[in-house]
């Protein structure tokens, strides 16, 4: 049985261009909230698990701040224990849920994946509790500290020891954000998350403005992820809805 992907849009978003690339424009992009799941010989693993169902009922409450900043869209059944449905996949039987990092957007499915293995990188799992930086960089604990079997990494882990599923670290719009490759018959694939928004994003080397936490480094990451392209992987792009327009969603595989 070969490794099988599967992508799966887990509600959108809406919030001004100018906010995801330097120099876009102040119109809204309603953008999709991507979710991967991820069907290997030896386990399942989520890469990022979206929305909250909370932005199903009391999104304002829950989102705070931030409610003024952009609009949340998300739909019952478009959370992602009914979306693996389906693939046939249980939820609470996913083996490895891995995030790129700890925003609302995509960890805040954590919750419905409790039994699973969270793979994060050591230095995202610092900074989303240390209590400066979860005001500054817009964490919030109540998606993730759902006391899950932790593994911490240290930059690059290869998620099932044989190569074909890899976290790559991209930080810079987190401290510790990383990026996951994964190796499918028809060649190289990058998860981006949001190291690298849009496909303008990658075009250009221009950072979102205010959701960059370190730029060097994620100026950095951006450059990574052009050497991997270079070399023949696809690059999916974390919230670039024309991109994500020619997507297949679950049950459809990506080939
Ligand atoms: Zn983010």
């Amino acid at each position: 049985m070969a490794l099988k992907l599967y992508a799966m849009t887990c509600g959108w978003l809406s919030l001004p261009e100018a906010a995801l690339i330097e120099g876009g424009s102040a119109d809204d992009l309603r953008i999709p909230v991507p979710c991967y799941l991820i069907v290997h010989p030896r386990g399942t693993a989520l890469f990022d698990s979206g929305l909250g169902t909370v932005c199903q009922s009391e999104c304002d409450d829950y989102m705070g701040d931030f409610a003024s900043l952009m609009q949340v869209e998300f739909l019952p059944g478009e959370e992602l224990k009914t979306r693996l449905e389906t693939v046939e996949v249980d939820v609470a039987g996913v083996d490895y849920l891995i995030n790129s990092h700890l925003h609302f957007d995509h960890a805040g499915g954590n919750e419905q994946v409790k039994a699973a293995r969270l793979v994060v990188q050591r230095r995202e799992w610092e900074a989303a509790h240390e209590p400066d930086l979860i005001a500054a960089i817009g964490y919030k604990p109540v998606d993730y500290d759902h006391g899950h079997d932790l593994l911490l990494v240290d930059g690059e882990h290869d998620v099932f020891g044989d190569g074909s599923v890899s976290c790559i670290p991209t930080f810079g719009h987190t401290p510790g954000h990383q990026s996951l490759r994964v190796q499918l018959d028809g060649g190289e694939v990058v998860l981006t998350g949001d190291a690298c928004y849009l496909r303008r994003s990658l075009e250009t080397l221009r950072l979102p403005p205010g959701a960059a936490h370190d730029r060097d480094s994620m100026q950095e990451a951006l450059k990574r992820l052009r050497g991997l392209q270079a070399r023949g992987a696809r690059i999916f792009y974390g919230h670039d809805p024309d991109f994500w327009r020619g997507v297949p969603q679950a049950p459809a595989r990506i080939a």
